[in-house]
């Protein structure tokens, strides 16, 4: 006997039919003995149209009431699974984040989970019940509702499965595992069987939306047996987060190619080159609970230097404001200017840390369709470049060919 945590996406909750196809897959394992909990995201397109509702009621939607909106969805899932589960001749009950006792920070709209309060859920587990748990959502420790941003439901899952220390936590979804890329872009891109921890985690921070880039933290700090697999079909081993680098003798170089189009780049000009700039220009934004991603400044020439950062291209309008208004004059910088028309493209594997040349065959490859670097970014395991979002799908084509991704691993 297991027990397993499995965690459905919007698609695979998306009609009453697809949630049927969830039951039957929950009754499966059950009969074969194991413990199950169910997390379930909203049914696909509730969220965002919720959103839209907020949006019609208020400009920029108060994050308290947003989140009081956008949790609604996946309180229908869960009524709606347990209610299967039940005709199905199964024990089920549904649970919201708060009823767990999911807690989080008060980060509205992205906040984190600190606890989880397992007693309920491992009770009705030895009680013979399948538990089924709203994604996305917690509570913060004054009561209010809140939600771990887009994608939180992985996270919900995955944290589950560490709370109760699961055997494995299973990610069901609309792809059959993860893909060297996204494969709505790239027919030619292949399942991977497996991927390390490392590379997952720089997937996801990098854009590849599989799972949510907390999952993977969570799923990384307690040990948890992550597995991405198909809601659609039967059998399949999907894709297996593992933490060593097994097999890697065998394996591609590059194991990946991520993106985000929701890049947004800013730059500060001619900014004074002294002690605390950076933190004048960067603290402010952190304060306005905004997340930086790439950050660049040139060497100092005159005793001035030029300062670069990216951020999500929802927090750009914000973020430009605030260095116009607030922190400009305060420097004494030149001017601040932006472009919210960038996109990110990323290749990640553990390989490269025993090959060189990978930097520079990915930028000749870029060069040699015309497309221009705007900034470069690496680690270890990842090289990224910012261009021009036109270029997006062209330069990840290309990419992934150059590296021979579309080919099974020699
Ligand atoms: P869910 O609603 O089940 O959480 P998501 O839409 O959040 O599903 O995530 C699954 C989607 O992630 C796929 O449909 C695919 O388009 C996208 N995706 C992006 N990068 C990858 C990748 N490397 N491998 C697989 N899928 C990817
Ligand atoms: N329903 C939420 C969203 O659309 C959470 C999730 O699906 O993971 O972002
Ligand atoms: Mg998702």
């Amino acid at each position: 006997m297991a027990l397993i945590v499995q965690k459905y996406g919007g698609t695979s909750v998306g009609s009453p039919e697809r949630m049927k196809n969830v039951v039957r897959r929950v009754a499966k394992f059950k009969a074969l003995g194991h413990q199950i909990v169910v997390v379930v995201s909203a049914m696909s397109g509730e969220t965002n149209r919720l959103i839209g509702l907020a949006k019609e009621m208020q400009a920029q939607p108060d994050p308290r009431e947003l989140d009081m909106v956008i949790s609604t969805g996946e309180q229908v899932t869960i009524g709606l699974v347990s209610m299967g589960l039940m005709q199905e001749g199964l024990k089920a009950k549904s649970y919201t984040g708060a009823q767990v006792k999911i807690i989080t920070d008060s980060a509205f709209t992205k906040a984190r989970i600190l606890s989880i309060d397992e007693q309920n859920i491992r009770a009705d587990l030895a009680n013979g019940y399948v538990v089924v748990v709203a994604g996305f959502q917690g509570i913060d420790s004054k009561g209010n509702i809140t939600t771990l941003g887009r994608g939180g439901s992985d996270t919900t899952g995955v944290a589950i499965a560490a709370a109760l220390h699961a055997d494995e936590c299973q990610i069901y979804t609309d792809v059959d595992g993860v893909y060297t890329t996204d494969p709505r872009l790239v027919p030619e891109a292949r399942r991977l069987k497996t991927i390390t921890f490392e590379e997952m985690l720089e997937m996801a921070s990098l854009g590849s939306k599989v799972l949510q880039i907390r999952a993977v933290e969570f799923a990384g700090k307690y040990r948890v047996k992550l597995r991405v697999l198909s809601s659609f079909d039967e059998e399949g081993d999907g894709t297996l987060i593992t933490f060593e680098e097994n097999d890697k003798m065998e394996q591609a170089i590059i194991s990946g190619i991520a993106f985000n189009r929701d890049e947004a780049k800013i730059t500060v000009r001619g900014v004074p080159d002294k002690p605390g700039i950076a933190y004048q220009i960067l603290g402010s934004i952190s304060e306005a609970n905004i997340d930086v991603d790439m950050i660049i400044q040139n060497v100092g020439v005159d005793g001035t230097t030029d300062f670069s950062f990216t951020v999500h291209r929802n927090e750009f309008d914000k973020a430009m404001d605030i260095l116009k208004n607030q922190v400009q004059s305060h420097i004494g910088a030149r001017d601040v200017v932006g472009d919210n028309k960038t996109a990110k493209v990323s290749v990640v594997g553990v390989g490269m840390r025993s090959h060189v040349g990978i930097a520079s065959k990915m930028f000749r490859t870029l060069a040699e369709e015309g497309i221009n670097i705007q900034m470069i970014s690496t680690s270890e395991i990842k090289i990224s470049v910012v261009i021009h979002e036109k270029y997006l799908e062209l330069a990840v084509r290309v990419l992934h060919k150059a590296f021979d991704l579309d080919q099974e691993p020699a």
